[in-house]
């Protein structure tokens, strides 16, 4: 069976946007509850992958040296949460900024679908019971007209983009105040059904997925499944010391 997994954008879903740039390692700043998030989608056996256009290489600001920095700090920083990433794809191209060989129209830079793809192929993923995440519009391209599901979150860019979202991809688009809210009420940690083998399309799939909830109702829902994960998570903490 292959494994569902989370697509996240990076920049303002994942971590703040500081003026813009994430230049250097010592400029990565989760966004509250991104350590949370993961740790849950790792504990339900989702594969986290981080897929981010990141032009500020083809622009010669950073270089993909300094890129790879600033993702080994990301991982450390999620770590320190208790929170793994499986893997980070980027996009260092732009079509037109720059003037190197990072200059081009590639298939890789979001909307377009090569990390992705490239994603699905290395690590063995299912579109069916994933969930794509992003600030923006073209992050959310990733999931149409495929299994995968959409979800907007309103930090970084998300808030001015939900109307035009929202028109986009109708009522199979989510939206959620943080990524975690989203996690929360889309995957449901493995612990809770210990015993009772799961198909394979089950999971975060039982639980209706609800388009245009009330912010309210997501954080109720959010706060139920919060203490009924809390149980799931401590004891797997027991078990993880053990080995
Ligand atoms: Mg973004
Ligand atoms: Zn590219």
């Amino acid at each position: 069976m292959k494994r569902r997994a989370a697509f996240l954008d990076r920049d303002g879903t994942l971590i703040c946007e500081r003026r813009g740039l994430v230049r250097a390692p010592g400029d990565v700043r989760l966004l509250p509850g991104s350590g949370a998030a993961l740790r849950r989608l790792n504990a339900a056996g989702f594969a986290v992958v981080i897929l981010t256009n990141q032009s500020a290489v083809a622009r010669g600001i950073i270089d993909e040296t300094a890129l790879r920095a600033i993702h080994d700090e990301l991982r450390r920083r999620l770590l320190r949460h208790g929170a793994r990433v499986d893997a980070i794809y980027y996009c260092p191209h732009h079509p037109t900024a720059g003037g190197g060989r990072y200059r081009k129209r590639c298939r890789c830079r979001k909307p377009a679908r090569g990390l992705l793809a490239r994603a699905v192929r290395d690590l063995g993923l299912a579109l069916r019971g994933s969930i794509v995440a992003g600030d923006d519009l073209r992050d959310l391209e990733l999931a149409r007209g495929s299994a995968a599901r959409p979800v907007l979150v309103r930090t970084g860019k998300g808030r001015e983009r939900e109307d035009a979202a929202r028109r986009s991809f109708g009522a199979r688009l989510l939206v959620y105040d943080r990524l975690l809210d989203a996690v929360t009420d889309l995957v449901r940690p493995r612990q809770r059904d210990a015993g009772a083998p799961q198909p394979a399309t089950s999971g975060g799939r039982r639980r209706p997925l609800r388009a245009g909830t009330s912010s309210r109702a997501v954080r109720a829902g959010a706060r139920e499944a919060a203490a009924a994960g809390a149980t799931g998570a401590s004891r797997r903490r027991t078990a993880d010391s053990t080995g």
